[in-house]
C-alpha cells in the first residue's frame, strides 16, 4: 500500500491547475512564437500575452499597462527595491523587519553599496508598529516597502493605514503581495499602492513567472539589460506559456476566493483548535485573525522545528520551518524574533499551510501524527526553556 501523503506546503509553492495547464499547453507545442516577433506566430504570441496582463491587472486593479512580467518575485522585488532606490535622491530605504529574504537580502547588498536601510518594528503579532514606520517617514525615503502577508506566520498587515501614511509623507510604497493575491482584498489605485510584486506559483500556477505593478509615472531604473521587451524596462524573451497560466491562475483564484477562503479558514481555525487542545504549551505564531486563511504555525516549547519536519517527513507529511538546521546549529527565523518570540520558542516554530485540497480528514492524520511527534520529541529533548 502506498504510504499516505499530506502536503501542508502551500506557502513554498503549489501544484498547477488543470485549467492553467490546459491554456499553457499550446505554447510549449504549437502556438511556439516569440512574442516579440513581427510575423503571425509572434503576433499570436503577442496577444496571449496581453490576455494574461490583463488578467494578472485585474487581480489587482491596476491597468494592463501596469504589468511587468518577471521570473517571479524574487525578481520583482529586486527590481523594485534597486530600481527606486537608484532613481531617487534619498539614499533611505524603509522595509518591515519581517519581509521575505529576498527582500532582505537585496537590502543587505543595497548596504553595502551605500544606501541606509532601516527596519520597521513589528508587534507581537507580527503587525508593523504604525509610530515606528511614522518616525522613519519623517525624512525623506527611496521607497517604503511592506508586504502585504508575512509568508511564515501569515500575519496580514492593514495595508491601507500603511499606503495613506507613505501617500501623505510622499514615499513611494511597495508591497510583495506573493501570498496575498486571491487571500487579501488589494486594489492599487484605491489602496494608492505604487508597486507590487506577486508569483504564479503560489497560486496554482507554474513556477518561473512573476509579476511587478508599477503604477503609471513612477520611474523605475532597469533590472536586466538587452531587448526591448517589457516596455524597454526588463530585457528577455518573455516567458509566454507561463504568462498565459499565471494569468489564468490569478483569475481562477479571484474567481474561486468566496468558495475556497472560507473553507480553508474553517480548516485552519480547525486545526489551531485541535493543536491547542491535543498539545500541552504550543504558542500560535502570528496574529490569531487577521492572519491567511490557509496559515497556521505553532511553537513547541522544548522541541526543534527541524526534528518535528523530519518525523511528520516520515509520516508522509509535508511542513516547513522558520528555522534552518546548517551544521548542526539551528538558524533561528529572523520573523518569529522580530516578533520577539523567545529563542528557546524560535527552535520549534512549524508552519502548515493548507490548500484548496487540504480536508478534514488531513488535518486529522496530520495533528494525531503531531502529537505523537512532539511527544515523542520532549521525552528525549535536551532543550529546556519557556512553557
Ligand atoms: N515573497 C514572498 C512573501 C514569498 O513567499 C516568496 C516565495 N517563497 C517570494 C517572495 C519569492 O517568490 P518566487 O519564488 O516567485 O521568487
Amino acid at each position: 500500500m502506498r504510504k499516505r501523503r499530506v502536503y501542508l506546503d502551500n506557502a513554498a509553492t503549489t501544484y498547477v491547475c488543470g485549467e492553467s495547464l490546459q491554456a499553457m499547453m499550446p505554447y510549449f507545442t504549437t502556438d511556439y512564437g516569440n512574442a516579440a516577433s513581427a510575423h503571425g506566430f509572434g503576433r499570436d504570441a503577442e496577444k496571449a500575452l496581453a490576455r494574461a496582463r490583463e488578467q494578472i491587472a485585474k487581480t489587482i486593479n491596476a491597468d494592463p499597462g501596469e504589468i511587468y512580467f518577471t521570473s517571479g518575485a524574487t525578481e520583482a522585488n529586486n527590481w523594485i527595491l534597486r530600481g527606486l532606490a537608484q532613481n531617487h535622491t534619498s539614499k533611505r530605504i524603509i522595509v518591515s523587519a519581517i519581509e521575505h529574504p529576498c527582500i532582505m537580502e537585496t537590502c543587505a547588498q543595497l548596504e553595502k553599496e551605500g544606501f541606509k536601510v532601516e527596519y520597521v518594528k513589528v508587534d507581537r503579532d507580527g503587525i508593523i508598529q504604525v509610530s515606528d514606520l511614522l518616525a522613519k517617514l519623517a525624512k525623506p525615503a527611496a521607497v517604503v516597502s511592506i508586504m502585504t502577508a508575512n509568508n511564515e506566520v501569515g500575519t496580514i498587515q492593514f495595508l491601507n493605514t500603511v499606503a495613506n501614511l507613505c501617500r501623505e509623507k510622499g514615499t513611494l510604497f511597495h508591497t510583495d503581495a506573493t501570498q496575498a493575491i486571491g487571500s487579501v482584498f488589494i486594489d492599487v489605485k484605491e489602496m494608492k499602492i505604487d508597486a507590487l510584486s506577486m508569483s504564479g506559483h503560489k497560486i496554482y500556477g507554474p513556477k518561473g513567472i512573476g509579476a511587478l505593478y508599477i503604477k503609471n509615472g513612477v520611474k523605475v531604473a532597469k533590472l536586466m539589460y538587452g531587448g526591448h521587451q517589457e516596455r524597454g524596462l526588463r530585457a528577455g524573451t518573455v516567458n509566454v506559456a507561463g504568462a498565459v497560466g499565471f494569468g489564468v491562475a490569478a483569475e481562477i483564484a479571484m474567481r474561486d476566493a468566496t468558495i475556497n477562503n472560507p473553507r480553508v479558514k474553517g480548516l485552519r481555525d480547525y486545526m489551531i483548535t485541535q493543536i491547542e487542545q491535543k498539545i500541552e504549551h504550543a504558542h500560535l505564531n502570528g496574529h490569531r485573525s487577521q492572519r491567511l486563511p490557509n496559515n497556521v504555525n505553532f511553537s513547541f516549547a522544548g522541541v526543534e522545528g527541524e526534528a518535528v519536519l523530519m518525523m511528520l517527513d516520515m509520516a508522509g507529511i509535508a511542513v516547513s520551518t522558520g528555522s534552518a538546521c546548517t551544521s548542526g546549529t539551528l538558524a533561528r527565523s529572523h520573523v518569529i524574533a522580530a516578533m520577539g518570540v523567545s529563542e528557546v520558542l524560535n527552535q520549534g516554530s512549524i508552519r502548515f499551510s493548507l490548500g484548496r485540497n487540504t480536508t478534514k480528514d488531513d488535518i486529522d492524520y496530520t495533528v494525531n501524527e503531531l502529537v505523537k511527534a512532539v511527544k515523542k520529541l520532549r521525552s528525549i529533548s535536551a532543550i529546556r526553556g519557556d512553557k
